[in-house]
């Protein structure tokens, strides 16, 4: 049964244990910050009840009727290129900012499903049926998800069970007749404040000394013993003070250390708990869904930096000078890679062939992620290069308020384009706030968030098929005859 906003954000008014800036939080629905990003992930609620959106957000499903797109299993590989569209589309209609709430829950459960088949063979367990239900009872209940995979992780380069605190990676201390006792903390955990239930997967393959660290489970955020930390949200709050900066003010997330003392999961929401062989590729099973995400909706971001440079660049008079096409174009480049390797992604997924389920193309998918982590500040400078110094020296929308100093701004500020000096002004303050107030998280998300530069070296590396550019390199050097 599809929900609408004022249900969804009802749902959250569960007495969950949140934090914001030293001070507990009792309603994140009424807190003047977190707020915003609760009505952010509301509007995923409100349009797929709309009819303008409802092609886009809702498809039919043989078992539970009309269901959200986010939740339709990848059957083909157009499934996948309709799921690119919804994230795509879906971030457009938030202004730029990426709309987590169902996607990230969605590429951890499709991750499950297919992993939970391979250790339900191997050791006789029922995973799978335990995740078909949770999937069955999210789509039913229309629940918003937030995935909190990456641990606190203590000394980097110690695995979990070689760090001197043990509880730098979430673990089972105790197994019980009725479920399992998980504690520790995971980082960075996107909208749980905004979420229905957290789900919790491993980070990183395990060892047998590991094993009680090889755990994943969901978990409702208002479960005892579960703490929700918020990182300052500073673009909102600089946007409460500017009703001028309309990102800011409508479209938010927000992150939070997750904390788990000795939180009980019931058996049926446990989905491994030991199987340490396996933990690995769980945890690189989901990014590959993550990131297939992650590449739709960081081109619909450059969808918004294109448009603003292009439109700038009008305003200024420069938008056909050598130069500031250059920026242009590598802004359209940045886009349009990312939509490139998304559409690789689908059309040449592969099928589980236990599941039926498709899974992205895992070199097009980190291919075009690697892309986005490593030309995302080259296009900020590309859209700040165009925008000129404006972007940080433009005066407070108050100013333009005030009758004394309205007519001066007007006149000095205006560009190429006669009497939209306004527009002008309003387009530049938004490069403002995605480089001043935004800066920060997105300085540091686009590097990191759904891993690191690093974390797709690893997987592409490793996971790469070198065999047909070996034999063109022997055939080019001649030491074999044939193709
Ligand atoms: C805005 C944002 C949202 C996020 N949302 C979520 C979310 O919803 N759920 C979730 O689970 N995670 C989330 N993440 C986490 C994200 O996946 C991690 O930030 C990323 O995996 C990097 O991990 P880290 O932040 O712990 O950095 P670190 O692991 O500390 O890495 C820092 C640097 O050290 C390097 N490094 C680390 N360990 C080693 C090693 N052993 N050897 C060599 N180099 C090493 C890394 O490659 C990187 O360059 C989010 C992150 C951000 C920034």
């Amino acid at each position: 049964m599809l929900r609408n906003d004022v249900e969804f954000k009802k749902s959250l008014q569960d007495g969950r244990r949140v934090f914001y800036e030293g001070a507990a939080v009792s309603d994140v629905t009424k807190h003047e910050i977190l707020k915003i990003a609760i009505n952010h992930a509301s509007d995923l609620f409100k349009w797929q009840n709309q009819k303008q959106y409802s092609s886009l957000l809702v498809r039919p499903d043989n078992e539970y009727g009309n269901i959200s797109a986010f939740y339709a299993v990848p059957k083909t590989t157009g499934d996948l290129k309709e799921r690119f569209d919804v994230i795509y589309e879906t971030t457009r209609l938030g202004r730029g900012m990426f709309n987590i709430v169902k996607a990230i829950g969605s590429d951890a459960m499709f991750a499950l499903m297919i992993v939970s088949r391979i250790i339900d063979n191997e050791f006789k367990t029922n995973y799978s049926e335990r995740i078909n239900k949770f999937y069955r009872d999210t789509v039913q209940n229309d629940l918003a998800l937030s995935v909190a995979q990456t641990d606190v992780k203590g000394n980097r380069v110690l695995r979990p069970s070689e760090q001197p605190d043990k509880d730098m990676y979430v673990r089972i201390v105790e197994r019980r007749d009725d479920g399992i006792v998980v504690n520790g903390a995971k980082a960075h955990t996107t909208q749980s404040v905004a979420s229905n239930m957290i789900i919790a997967i491993p980070t990183r393959n395990m060892t047998e000394a590991d094993k009680d660290y090889a755990v994943a489970f969901a978990v409702p955020p208002n479960a005892k013993g579960v703490s929700l930390i918020s990182r300052p949200m500073k673009a909102s709050e600089s946007a409460i003070k500017d009703p001028s900066l309309v990102i800011g003010n409508n479209n938010a997330e927000n992150e939070t250390l997750t904390i788990f003392d000795h939180v009980f999961i019931p058996w049926e929401h446990v989905f491994m708990a030991g199987e340490w062989k396996y933990a690995g590729l769980l945890a690189s099973m989901f990014p590959t869904y993550h990131r297939f995400t992650a590449i739709a909706y960081r081109a619909a971001m450059g969808d918004l930096y294109l448009g603003l440079g292009k439109l700038i660049a009008e305003h200024n008079g420069t938008s056909e000078t050598s130069n500031i096409r250059r920026n242009i174009v590598n802004l359209m480049t940045y886009k349009e890679t990312l939509r490139l390797a998304g559409i690789g992604a689908a059309e040449y997924a592969e099928m589980d062939t236990q599941t039926g389920i498709y899974v992205p193309n895992r070199v097009y998918t980190n291919v075009g992620k690697l892309f986005a982590n490593q030309n995302y500040l080259d296009s900020v400078k590309n859209l700040v290069d165009i925008a000129g110094g404006l972007a940080s020296t433009l005066p407070h929308s108050s100013d333009l308020n005030n009758p004394e100093e309205r007519e001066l701004l007007l006149k000095y500020l205006s560009g190429a384009i006669v009497n939209k000096t306004e527009e002008r002004i309003r387009l530049i303050s938004t490069v403002r706030e995605i480089i001043s107030s935004y800066g920060a998280l997105f300085t540091s998300a686009m590097l990191h968030a759904e891993g690191s530069i690093e974390a797709s070296t690893i997987e592409l590396y490793r996971s790469y098929d070198y065999s047909e550019s070996k034999k063109l390199a022997l055939f080019a050097s001649g030491v074999v005859d044939k193709l």
